[in-house]
């Protein structure tokens, strides 16, 4: 872990990044407008470009270009995103996460009520 008021590492700067990320999954329109499936796109791609860790932009580009970023309802893009997760978990060697439960993890909370 990152000593207090330290940069952050890539761990941090990643979970920092996933939660955020995952969060706006979370809040993204269930039926988004035109606009707002642009906006997503647009932003998915500028942070792509942006992320401060270069190899893992590169990489994530590179994914983001072989599998389209899906915008149509939060679920898909949802699912889209969690599979990109998985993708970075794999490269890692970490366990995958069940993507039928991404809205348990990061928007409803999970249904044995451990969140409420
Ligand atoms: P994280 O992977 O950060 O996940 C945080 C939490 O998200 C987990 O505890 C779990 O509850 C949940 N979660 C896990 N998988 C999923 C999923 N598929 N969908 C939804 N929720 C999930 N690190 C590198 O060393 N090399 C890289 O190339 C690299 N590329 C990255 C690319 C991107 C776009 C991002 C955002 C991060 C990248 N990272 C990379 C960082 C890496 O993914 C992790 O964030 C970091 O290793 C810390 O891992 P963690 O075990 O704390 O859990």
């Amino acid at each position: 872990a990152t000593p207090k008021d330290c940069p952050a590492d890539v761990e941090t700067l990643g979970r920092s990044t996933w939660t955020l990320l995952h969060s706006i999954a979370a809040t993204y329109p269930t039926t988004p407008t035109t606009t707002e499936q642009s906006d997503i796109k647009n932003f998915m791609r500028l942070f792509a470009k942006l992320y401060p860790c270069w190899v893992c932009a590169e990489d994530f580009q590179k994914y983001i270009e072989k599998e389209k970023i899906r915008t149509q309802s939060r679920d898909e893009f949802g699912n889209w995103l969690c599979e990109a997760h998985n993708e970075v978990n794999k490269k890692l060697g970490k366990p995958t996460f069940d993507c039928s439960k991404w809205q348990e993890r990061w928007r409803t909370g999970w249904k044995d009520g451990r969140c409420d």
